[in-house]
């Protein structure tokens, strides 16, 4: 159904859509007249949600995606692309954060969140970046965090992604004028991602916060929206979305 989509609707993948901030920002997204496709693995989810999407009036879809996999992103960019004739925006959203102490070495976690914060930003990167430089415009948003700009205790290797993903953006930015460039940067918000890995201790920690001030995932996506709602000349660089009460 087609009737809520602006004339200014644009063609936005996200990724990391099942659950959380990727949810909430396809959900958003789709209700002020963006096309969206969201991928993830959790592809019941997806369906789920993309089913909800359309029955509120909302152009949605989904595709599988592992994001540590290029070969994977760039066969989601190639549905996309093939069901809408062009991508106009990327959101580079799916994360992970198992928190823990450097001295636990808890390696394959490491590895996980280089993985999937850090390559899985650089495959969805890889995955646009010619066409909308062949289009003369684009425009990647980067899902980061507060931890992108400060460093905690079990935070370490997560913070070093972010950190990374902040990087990387910028040097983008400087490098592809005619592709806009947003990092997005949330404190403490409401997902799932306290949920899995890590020690014990960490993950408890990070939960009792977040119970504790987290903002709802609709703020982030409101953030996002309003980037990508700029005019094409207006490059909304860097945005921190956090609970009032974080220090
Ligand atoms: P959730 O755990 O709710 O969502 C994470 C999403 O990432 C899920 O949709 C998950 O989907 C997806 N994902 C994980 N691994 C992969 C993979 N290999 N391939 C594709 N998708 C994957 O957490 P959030 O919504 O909070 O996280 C979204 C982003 O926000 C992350 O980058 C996170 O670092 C960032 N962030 C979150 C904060 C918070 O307090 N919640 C604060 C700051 C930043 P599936 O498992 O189905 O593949």
């Amino acid at each position: 159904m087609t009737n809520r989509t602006s004339r200014d609707g644009k063609t936005i993948l996200i990724t990391g859509a099942s659950s959380g901030i990727g949810e909430a920002t396809a959900r958003h997204l789709a209700s002020i007249g963006h096309r969206v496709v969201l991928g993830a693995r959790r592809t019941e989810r997806l369906r789920t949600i993309v089913e909800e999407i359309r029955a509120a009036g909302g152009v949605a879809d989904f595709h599988e995606l592992d994001v540590t996999s290029l070969e994977s992103v760039q066969e989601f960019v190639r549905v996309a692309r093939r069901a809408h004739g062009r991508v106009d925006v990327m959101v580079n959203n799916a994360g992970v954060m198992p928190l823990s102490p450097v001295h636990e070495l808890r390696i394959a976690e490491w590895d996980r969140m280089v993985d999937v914060n850090l390559r899985g930003t650089l495959h969805g990167t890889a995955a646009v970046l010619p066409m909308m430089r062949a289009q003369g415009a684009g425009h990647i948003v980067n899902v980061a965090s507060t931890s992108a700009h400060r460093v905690d205790p079990t935070a370490a290797v997560y913070c070093a992604t972010k950190f990374a993903v902040r990087a990387l953006s910028e040097g983008l930015r400087q490098e592809s004028l005619e592709v806009r460039v947003t990092v997005v940067s949330p404190g403490f918000t409401a997902t799932e991602l306290t949920l899995r890995g890590g020690s014990e201790e960490a993950r408890a920690a990070a939960k009792a916060a977040t119970e504790a001030l987290a903002i709802p995932p609709s703020a982030v996506a409101e953030a996002i929206g309003y980037a990508i709602g700029q005019p094409v000349e207006v490059d909304v660089n860097e945005i921190v979305v956090r609970p009032t009460a974080q220090g």
